[in-house]
């Protein structure tokens, strides 16, 4: 059987980010995928917002890895030209009532570190965008969007060009652990072909799953898998806005805020509707709800202007009606199967942190070569 360093199981941005580091730390990297493609699952299918880091709970690794994740992205863009722009978002507060909202809002993002957000009246936002329509609302600066595919193309090319390896239709079935590492069932072979002495698992809404299917583990040691799907619409035409524009938050999500792409094109969403199964159809008759909810900060959205876009689902550990759950990144103190980490509800702000998330599970990993 073939050993390994480290194996790192899904290739989406976050598995991406930490197979490019621990290559770069000079260890053997495979990273097994189970699509074609990389990227395909949750990574291709955000809002692809650089976040500020306003939103988390002090002290929670969604917080931490998000701001610190944003300078390190920030940085990585310029430095490998990826495509980006720091074009700043409005967090709006479309009447009166909303205002506590965004002072609650401006004060967590102080406790995070984020200290340069601006309290705006309505003369002051109409002044940036004037198609809006509120009574207040929050800049954020430091907000900015990028290509997410192509951020995830520079990191493979990085990988590789540090030994790394990625396989294609890679199913990973089973984990063994073995005295001298962890065995992995892959493809059709009932039998292990391959061994690392560390493995990552990266496989986004996948990852609960694939936990229970490492041989030993205790299952009381591992979340039970959530799914909120959000859908998103994009707009014909082009939008009159050239920042992001946020309602103010909704629960389980950041609620159907505009993004734009590098072309300019808007695109609303994501909602929020808690599923059984992962699916990535985009229901039309969702669009009514858009219109009501866009409409709140944007009166000219003209009808029939919105056609459905794509979904995605986040892959969550807390359900409807709990509070969010924060990432998870389990080492063997968690679960006790030596050479293992397991990335549990690694949703946004995962896309932005990736660079951050993928240092921590670098840095556990370290420890568990030695
Ligand atoms: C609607 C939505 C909007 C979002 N917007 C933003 C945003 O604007 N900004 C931001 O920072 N974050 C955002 N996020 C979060 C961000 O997209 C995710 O945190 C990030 O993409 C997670 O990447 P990942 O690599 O963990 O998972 P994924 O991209 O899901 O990758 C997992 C990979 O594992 C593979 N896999 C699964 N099972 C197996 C297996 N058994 N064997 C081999 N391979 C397997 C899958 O095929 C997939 O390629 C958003 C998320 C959603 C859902």
């Amino acid at each position: 059987m073939d050993t390994v360093d480290c194996i790192v199981i899904g290739a989406g941005v976050v598995g991406l980010a930490i197979a490019r580091r621990i290559a770069m730390s000079g260890r053997e990297t495979l990273i097994l995928e189970r699509e074609n493609a990389f990227g395909t699952a949750t990574s291709s299918r955000n809002s692809e917002v650089i976040h500020a880091g306003i939103y988390y709970p002090q002290g929670s690794l969604k917080a931490r890895l998000c701001v610190s994740g944003k300078q390190q992205l920030y940085d990585y863009c310029e430095r490998y030209g990826v495509e980006h722009r720091r074009c700043g978002k409005l967090i709006v507060a479309s009447h009166a009532a909303q205002q506590p909202e965004l002072a609650r809002i401006d004060a967590a993002a102080r406790r995070n570190g984020v200290d340069d957000l601006q309290m705006l009246d309505r003369a002051q936002a109409l002044q940036l965008e004037p198609a809006l329509q509120c009574s207040a609302a929050l800049l954020s600066p430091s907000t900015g969007i990028i290509d997410s595919h192509g951020y995830m193309l520079s990191l493979l090319g990085q990988a590789e060009a540090h030994g790394a390896m990625l396989a294609y239709r890679s199913p990973v079935t089973r984990l063994i652990p073995q005295q001298d590492g962890i065995a992995i069932v892959a493809g059709d072979d009932p039998e292990p072909q391959l061994r690392a002495r560390c493995v990552i698992n990266a496989a986004g809404i996948e990852a609960p799953d694939l936990a229970r299917r490492v041989e030993g583990i205790a299952q009381d040691a591992l979340p039970r898998a959530y799914y909120a799907k959000g859908s998103y619409f994009t707009l014909s035409g082009r939008a009159p806005f050239s920042r992001l524009i946020y309602p103010v938050p909704e629960p389980g999500g950041l609620g159907v805020h505009l993004t734009l792409d590098h072309g300019g094109q808007a695109r609303f969403g994501p909602d929020v509707q808690w599923v059984e199964r992962p699916d990535y159809q985009v229901d039309a008759s969702r669009a009514d709800r858009f219109y009501d909810v866009i409409r709140a900060y944007w009166p000219g959205l003209k009808d029939g202007s919105l056609a459905p876009g794509y979904a995605g689902i986040r892959p969550k550990i807390s359900g409807p009606g709990e509070a969010a759950a924060d990432f998870r990144i389990d080492g063997p103190e968690v679960h006790r199967i030596p050479g293992l980490i397991n990335l549990f509800g690694i949703e946004s702000p995962g896309l932005t942190a990736s660079l951050a998330i993928a240092d921590e599970v670098g840095g556990i990993a370290e420890g568990l070569f030695n």
